[in-house]
């Protein structure tokens, strides 16, 4: 029975009290801060026009102004949406979340002219700027900005560019209002000739299920589907990379992948790199699929296998107090510092708003800003994948906490090149904790799998599909014409790259491409790839490690924003321009995927594995 949202216990819900006391008294903050006028800011207003004044106390005054309302604005967000999300339906919040989402459009509006106005200044004038003792604390900040001019256009030029923004949107438009809206499923069979409905959610389901004539028929169904508007989803995509293209060649980058990761200062060889190397441990992904057929005793191993859990959800229920005892003590690589701030936020502060209530938003979450507590949604539930899930959002938590106490409100947020990083590095210690713990074989091999999919999905499948869309950029910078026959040809010869030889790939598969969103998001993927494998290196290195690693991995969580993730990584000794940390990330791989091979064998032994019900269904 799921409870009404008023008869959940204080000690299991978040703590939104230590932000405002009740709702009320968040209204009167809003209404202090917000009057009814336009501009709402109108002190930032009033600089419009006068950054290049050169006087660093001007530009320090815009950027305090900046700052001080971001941050008001980031404490009162923060509140509106936690209390949405308790209840989605409850209408006083609704209220105060739409409420405060209209300030945040309008705060973004309002200060949209900052950096164009910055970028826009002579050379010599940033540079005195830049170097002015009253701006120190800013410096960083304006660099970031003032890199992107060399590769800005004159203000005339700027303003067509920003006219044609909301036309280059349309191909990702189209593509989500016809994969989203105008497509209807047929309905598909399963193994017992039902007949069941086909969305996109129950199409995950499915093909996670042990149905394998339904995953088939589900598979075929919806692939068949995009195959049928090929000409027309292939446009689209066309239509996306071609701007993509535009805009790197009207500011004068040499690629369109230049183009995209440049502003974040990341260099075009770590993309490369990623791809190198996983292409060259590649025999690991083909072994693990070579196993996966054996365990599943098929004949033939189609992409509609692939998804399909080794085993069942391992019974096993884990009550929530545990759980937290647990991640406790699965951080004590990172010292006791790490563990008692976690402690107090589980045990005292309420950082949790642990079970699920009526209407409360599904899933799990870490959110918070520079002034709050990091909260946390769940909707625990008890099995381990709870458990890694609560794992994971603290590692977001944490990564929050100290980076807030070490840095100034301008650099406590961190970027998305690092953001899945302290997340799963805690998942992996976690992991290892409980592998440790086990206690039978079968709960050895649900935490193996769990793992060996977790990396497959996230460094192979990602990496493939970075491949993917370097190859499709590059072939239009070459003025090769994308067509549907080509798009096909292409993903079908990387599928059988990655999968092997034990892999038959129907030609349903080929249009798997046209329901990737992720390929209008311009070179976004690969940020998936190299986070999983930071991670992983990191973690190698910390357990393995001694103070030195785990005093460099706690740097690493304290730095936010204050320079470029490539550097941070480096600082805390995982270079992403080499190699090493994606390699050692698959060589864990590996030593799974043989852990695995070892695990099944002797339980082949012990007689009963080919027919072993939670192996084979
Ligand atoms: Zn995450």
């Amino acid at each position: 029975m799921v409870v009404e949202r008023s008869e959940v216990d204080l000690k299991d819900r978040w703590n939104v009290e230590a932000l405002f006391p009740n709702l009320e008294s968040w209204q009167v903050a809003y209404d202090t801060a917000y009057p009814d006028q336009k501009p709402r800011w109108p002190e930032i207003e009033a600089l419009k026009g006068h950054l290049g004044d050169e006087d660093p106390e001007v530009m320090k005054a815009a950027l305090d102004l900046y700052f001080s309302h971001d941050r008001l604005l980031s404490a009162l967000y923060t509140y509106a949406h936690l209390r949405h999300d308790e209840d989605i339906t409850h209408d006083d919040h609704k209220v105060a979340f739409s409420r405060i989402t209209a300030i945040a459009h309008d705060f973004a509006q309002e200060t949209a002219w900052i950096e164009p106005e910055l970028i826009s200044l002579p050379e010599n004038t940033l540079n005195e700027l830049i170097k002015s003792p009253q701006l120190k604390d800013y410096r960083f900040h304006l660099d970031k900005i003032i890199r992107l001019k060399k590769h800005t256009l004159p203000p005339e030029q700027e303003e067509i560019m920003a006219r044609t923004g909301k036309a280059m949107q349309t191909p990702y438009k189209a593509f989500s209002a016809i994969n989203d809206a105008d497509f209807k499923f047929n309905k598909v069979e399963d193994s017992n000739g039902n007949e069941l409905e086909l969305t996109h959610s129950l199409y995950g389901m499915y093909i996670r299920g042990h149905d394998r004539p339904l995953r088939e028929n589900a598979f075929m169904t919806y692939h068949n589907k995009y195959m049928n508007y090929e000409n027309t989803l292939c446009e689209l995509l066309n239509g996306q990379l071609q701007s993509h293209i535009f805009n790197s060649r009207v500011r004068h980058y040499s690629s369109s992948l230049e183009a995209a990761l440049f502003p974040k200062n990341i260099d075009v060889s770590v993309y490369h790199s990623l791809i190198k190397a996983v292409s060259s441990e590649i025999g690991s992904l083909h072994k693990y699929m070579g196993l996966r057929k054996e365990i599943l005793g098929l004949e033939e191993l189609h992409l509609y296998d692939v998804y399909v859990p080794l085993t069942e959800e391992f019974d096993m229920t884990i009550p929530y107090d545990e759980a937290e005892d647990l991640i406790i003590e699965s951080v004590a690589p990172l010292g006791t510092q790490y563990q008692e701030i976690l402690k107090k936020g589980l045990k005292n502060q309420r950082w949790v708003d642990r079970y699920e209530n009526k209407n409360k938003r599904s899933g799990g979450y870490s959110s918070g800003s520079y002034d709050t507590l990091p909260y946390i949604l769940m909707n625990y539930k008890g099995q381990i994948k709870d458990l890694l899930t609560l794992a994971h959002e603290i590692g977001h938590s944490m990564h929050s906490v100290y980076t807030h106490m070490n840095q100034p409100y301008q650099y406590g947020s961190y970027p998305i090149f690092l953001a899945e990083v302290a997340s799963t590095f805690n998942e992996e210690l976690l992991g290892q904790l409980l592998l440790k713990r086990a206690k039978s074989t079968e709960e050895r091999i649900y935490l193996i799998n769990q793992k060996i999919e977790d990396i497959r999905g996230t460094l192979f499948r990602q990496t493939m599909f970075a491949e993917f869309e370097l190859m499709l950029h590059e072939l239009l910078e070459k003025d090769q014409p994308l067509t549907p026959q080509l798009l096909r040809q292409k993903y079908r010869e990387l599928n059988q790259k990655y999968f092997g030889p034990d892999f038959v790939f129907d030609r349903e598969g080929e249009i798997e491409w046209a329901r990737i969103p992720h390929f209008y998001y311009n070179f976004y993927v690969f940020q998936y790839a190299t986070g999983i494998s930071a991670a992983l290196a990191l973690a190698d290195q910390v357990t393995k490690g001694g103070k030195e690693e785990q005093q460099k991995y706690l740097t690493f969580l304290s730095a936010g924003c204050s320079q470029y993730p490539i550097e941070i990584l480096k600082n805390a000794g995982v270079d992403m321009g080499t190699p090493g940390p994606v390699k050692t990330a698959i060589s864990r791989f590996s030593k799974l995927v043989d852990e695995l091979e070892e695990l099944l064998g002797s339980k082949k032994d012990s007689k009963s594995f080919k027919d072993s019900k939670s192996l084979k269904r």
